[in-house]
């Protein structure tokens, strides 16, 4: 699929949503008072439903409610762990959404009074709603690695899974690592943020070692036996890391290898496996994953995740509130910010069509899962969803993987890749 095949697909999902609500707009001005939506979380999920409900319906009065100032995107980060860009090419403001109207708020929801429509922040603030959109992305399971917690993710061993300070510490203790030196990652069990980015930030690091500490070495302590884009992974590391000679980078463990962690000692960063004892210099620990605190405080979820409406995203549990982006259980759509974009903007259309008693247009959605396994060899995973019979499925015969290796298809693949980042952004934060 090229790139304008796909920028199509995005641009015509956006607009035949768009086009069948502006027409609502009009009704809604004749609504007495105003339709209040309260978004929790400004990540991908919840600055697009806010910035698209506003563009859809300019008369509903939308907050975001979010703690940081700036979001990092998780994607690229692991470009700046391989070396290949800094961090404030993903940091983002909020100024563009403000300049759109939409009263952005800096602060950090503790809870969401369901019954009452009322959502309750740190600062002691209440904001009444009628619809509320809850994107609070994922929290980490750290008590599943005896060893492991918040507390020495934030000191020492970073998961680097949000990116921020950690995406800053784990790239100063790769610079600082010395040539011959051993990184171990341990990648989450199923179902994760972002599937192929363990796999692509190896891939980053070992590009950056093979330039500037080629003896230095890459274990995978992995809890599964396959993962995204696997077969293109595979081949990646073969050309570029010697992945499967005696001379290779990457020594991946998978489950059936005894990958399985059984417990780290975080002071002397060594992790007992299945498969034996691994001392880092460097130590990467991705835990397992579910959904953000919120949405267990607010009775959103069902185990680890929150179950939602396919058509609508409402919660199932919850009247009102509505979960985008990773915390929902939204599967075949994976948890990547593609997918969170592409929820939020149906989502958004939702709430504009139940606000304003209208009918919610067809549904579809779309995602991208580019990789970067070396400078100039980018690879990517894409396909479109449709609704049918209350699920989301998969459009048979849409989408698809890179294909064999081709180096000026590789090349473009990096470039779109780089473009869908300065897209997605420009749409989300823009
Ligand atoms: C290394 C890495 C690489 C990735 N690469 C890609 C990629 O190439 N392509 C892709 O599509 N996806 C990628 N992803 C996945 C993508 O980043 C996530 O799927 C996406 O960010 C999910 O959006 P979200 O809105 O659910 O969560 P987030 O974007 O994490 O947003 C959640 C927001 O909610 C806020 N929040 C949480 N709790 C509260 C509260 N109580 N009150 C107020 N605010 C709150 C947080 O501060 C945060 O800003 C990658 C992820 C990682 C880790």
């Amino acid at each position: 699929m090229n790139m304008n095949r796909r920028g199509f697909i995005k641009t015509s999902i956006a607009g035949a949503v768009g086009a069948a609500l502006y027409g609502s707009h009009a009704l809604a001005a004749h609504h007495g008072g105003k339709k209040r939506v309260v978004v929790v979380g400004g990540g991908i999920g919840g600055a697009t439903t806010a910035k698209y409900i506003k563009k859809y319906d300019p008369s509903i009065d939308v907050t975001l409610i979010e703690p940081n100032p700036h979001y990092y995107t998780c994607f690229m980060s692991n470009e700046v762990l391989g070396g290949h860009r800094q961090m404030d090419s993903i940091r983002f403001d909020y100024e563009g959404l403000k300049k759109k109207g939409i009263r952005v708020v800096q602060d950090t929801v503790t809870d969401i009074d369901a019954a009452g429509q009322i959502v309750r922040t740190a600062s002691g603030k209440t904001y009444q709603y009628d619809r509320c959109v809850v994107s609070p992305g994922v929290d980490f399971k750290y008590e599943a690695i005896p060893g492991y917690s918040k507390a020495v993710a934030e000191s020492s061993i970073p998961h680097a899974w949000k990116a921020g300070p950690q995406t800053e510490m784990l790239r100063k203790q790769l610079e600082a690592m010395p040539d011959g030196g051993t990184f171990v990652m341990v990648p989450p069990p199923n179902p994760f943020r972002c599937p192929p980015g363990p796999y692509e930030r190896v891939s980053q690091i070992a590009s950056y070692f093979k330039e500037h500490k080629p003896n230095c070495k890459i274990v995978i302590l992995d809890p599964k036996n396959k993962f995204s884009k696997f077969g293109l992974f595979m081949d990646g590391w073969k050309r570029h890391y010697g992945y499967g000679t005696d001379k290779s980078m990457i020594t991946w463990i998978p489950a059936d290898k005894g990958g399985k962690v059984i417990k780290i000692d975080p002071d002397t960063k060594t992790v007992h496996a299945e498969a034996g004892t691994f001392k880092a210099d460097v130590l990467n620990i991705i835990p397992p994953q579910k959904a953000g605190a919120i949405a267990f405080k607010t009775g959103l979820t069902k185990g680890d995740w929150c179950p939602v409406d396919h058509m609508t995203f409402e919660s199932t549990l919850k009247k009102n509130i509505h979960v985008v982006g990773d915390s929902s259980i939204a599967s075949p759509l994976p948890k990547s910010g593609y997918a969170a974009n592409s929820e939020a903007k149906i989502c958004a259309a939702a709430i504009v069509s139940l606000l304003n008693g209208k009918k919610m247009p067809e549904p579809s959605w779309v995602n991208t899962c580019y990789s970067i396994i070396a400078p100039g060899d980018g690879i990517s995973v894409a396909m479109v969803y449709a609704y049918e019979n209350g699920k989301i499925i998969k459009v048979k015969g849409s989408g698809g993987l890179t294909g064999k290796y081709d180096p000026e298809l590789r090349k473009r693949e990096e470039m779109y890749a780089h473009s869908w980042f300065n897209n997605i952004t420009a749409d989300v934060f823009g």
